[in-house]
């Protein structure tokens, strides 16, 4: 009884995973396709000089 309810916890536990992935990368997907690339590219740029990383 005990295993076979750590396997529903499993499986619901893993739906969730599913669910959040696909949310995530529907949204970089709509996010890369609909966002100017001026804007993508100084999003890039900001978040490598938040980094401390030499670019100019
Ligand atoms: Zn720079």
């Amino acid at each position: 009884m005990a295993t076979k309810t750590a396997n529903i916890a499993a499986v619901r536990s893993n739906a969730g995973a599913f669910i959040l992935v696909t949310l995530v990368g529907l949204g970089l997907l709509t996010v890369s396709g609909m966002a100017q690339a001026t804007v993508l590219h100084d999003a890039a740029h900001d978040q490598r000089h938040a980094m401390a990383f030499p670019c100019h």
